[in-house]
């Protein structure tokens, strides 16, 4: 078993020697200076101690490289662009794990127009993707506001959902196949781009959305959609949030077939981005609740004449109290800015608690009362400001620390906090997390949200695909107690 640095351990050392034989110099780094960005997570919550960041520059490489680290019995945490929100690329802080990062895997290696799919390999960007489907009048249907440093590898590895997902699905709809390395360092070679393989289990959406803790994605084969030429965005304010509702079930009648996005803010975190972004204003009067819609058709059509209908209409049945239509393609991304900067504004505005939860749709207004009156009987002054994907029901619950409370003071009650919300979201029949995935930060919900034969399937996949617990063996799954979950099993039964 390989022991930490520093003062590396004789078996520590033959393997960075046997790595660096393998990647060179470039492949290898052991620096502190040189790996810090890959230690520490986008929020800032975990910072690791890596035994190596490893960087293959190849398929045939990664295989190399996890067969030396398995025989050296030294865990593998995988990480594309580290924007994840849970942990999960950050490694542990015993000195023990390798970071493999897939960052210099770039190659688009196909894009088909007859087919419409493509085949990237796990280091390229969503945005570089996304910029190669659209160079080839075709369209990549997903994004998120991380899409500039996100990774393929890490967007499927998270089965990544954003701002589309209401028309076009999680990533997990997106893929074909998959190239992956396994546990034993063979190469699984699945990117056939067919629509249809009924032939057995499905084993790549095994790996969509596993974190990291069974495999590593090389590359991927995805499917595009045609390129979008007529556009049309709205910022619209609300009185309330049945109104929301309102006005995407009236989008849904009429435009389903055009209706991109649906993106919530509330009114509180709304505020907060000309706080942090000085050169951005709201184009309309202090509201409760806004929302983002877009339009997009692969043919010319007047989509901003169709979407002010429809907004007329709106405001005619008092839905929308008033709202702002893009005129230009300049106009539409600055509405797509205030919705775009809302992470960040809320990571300049002090410490937060994030809450990525999904429920039914019909249940968003009464997860948003019953959320912020819990919150706020158990912590007066906390600020509650969620914003995000009402359109497919996920809504980032988010918790400001109240003004003038010291930030540790806020984020000691983070579980207080966290459980408030979820015991609400439990009762209307949602989710924990739903496009963040569990990382590292919320393992301790499994058992009670997944407990029983579900995690049981958890672990019978994960004990097939990775016997040695070699893949980031501290995401996911959390650390077996046999009688606790044996009890659970025979309750659920
Ligand atoms: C500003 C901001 C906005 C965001 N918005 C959204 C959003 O709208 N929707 C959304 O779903 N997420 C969002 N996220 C979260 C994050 O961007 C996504 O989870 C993204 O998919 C992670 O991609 P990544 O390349 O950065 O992965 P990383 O953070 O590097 O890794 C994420 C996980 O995937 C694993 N992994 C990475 N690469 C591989 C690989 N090649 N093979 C196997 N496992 C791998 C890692 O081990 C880790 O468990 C946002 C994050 C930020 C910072």
């Amino acid at each position: 078993m390989i022991a930490s640095p520093p003062g590396k351990s004789p078996d520590a050392e033959v393997l960075l020697g046997a790595l660096r034989d393998l990647l060179g110099a470039v492949g290898v780094l052991t620096e502190p200076s040189d790996i810090a960005r890959y230690a520490t997570d986008w929020r800032g919550l975990f910072t690791g101690r890596p035994l190596a960041v490893i960087r293959p520059a190849d398929t045939t490489e990664v295989a190399a490289a996890v067969r030396l680290c398995a025989a050296a019995r030294a865990p593998i945490v995988p990480q594309g662009g580290n924007t994840s929100m849970v942990g999960g690329a950050t490694p542990s802080d015993d000195g023990r794990e390798v970071v493999l990062s897939l960052e210099r895997m770039r190659r688009v290696r196909d894009l088909d127009a007859v087919d419409h799919t493509m085949i990237v390999e796990a280091g390229v960007t969503l945005q570089d993707a996304q910029e190669a489907a659209a160079a080839a009048g075709l369209l990549l249907p997903l994004s998120i506001n991380s899409e500039g440093s996100a990774r393929i590898g890490g967007v499927l590895a998270t089965n990544a959902g954003g701002n589309n997902t209401l028309r076009h699905g999680n990533a997990r709809e997106l893929v074909l196949g998959l190239e992956v390395v396994l546990a034993d360092g063979a190469v699984w070679n699945g990117l056939r781009r067919l629509r249809k393989d009924n032939t057995g289990y499905c084993l790549r959406q095994l790996f969509v959305g596993s974190e990291g803790t069974l495999g590593i994605i090389t590359a991927a084969a995805l499917q595009l959609q045609p390129g979008l030429v007529s556009h049309a965005a709205a910022l619209c304010a609300l009185p309330t949030v049945e109104s929301c509702l309102a006005l995407l079930g009236r989008l849904r009648r009429r435009h389903w077939a055009e209706l991109q996005a649906f993106e919530y803010m509330s009114g509180a975190a709304a505020a907060l981005v000309p706080l942090a972004f000085p050169e951005i204003t709201l184009p309309l009067a202090a509201s409760p609740h806004y929302v983002l819609v877009d339009l997009g058709a692969s043919e010319t059509f007047d989509l901003e004449a169709a979407l002010e209908a429809v907004l007329a209409e709106a405001m005619e049945a008092a839905e929308v109290s008033d709202a702002v239509l893009s005129r230009s393609d300049g106009q539409r991304k600055a509405l797509w800015r205030i919705r775009e900067e809302h992470s960040e504004a809320q990571k300049r505005a002090g410490a937060s608690i994030k809450n990525d939860v999904s429920v039914p749709i019909s249940a968003i207004p009464e997860l948003l009362r019953a959320a912020k009156a819990a919150c706020e009987a158990l912590l007066p002054g906390v600020r509650t400001v969620p914003f995000g994907h009402l359109g497919d029901g996920n809504i980032h619950l988010n918790l400001l620390q109240p003004e003038g409370m010291a930030a540790a003071d806020f984020t000691a009650r983070t579980h207080e906090l966290a459980d408030c919300v979820n015991a609400v979201v439990h009762r209307l029949g949602g989710s924990f997390s739903a496009e963040h995935g569990v990382g590292r930060l919320k393992t301790g919900m499994m058992a009670e949200w997944r407990g029983g034969p579900e995690l049981a399937m958890m672990r019978a996949i994960k004990s097939a695909l990775d016997p040695a617990g070699l893949f980031s063996p501290q995401v996911l799954l959390p650390p077996q107690d046999p009688d606790a979950e044996a009890a659970r099993t025979l309750r659920d039964a």
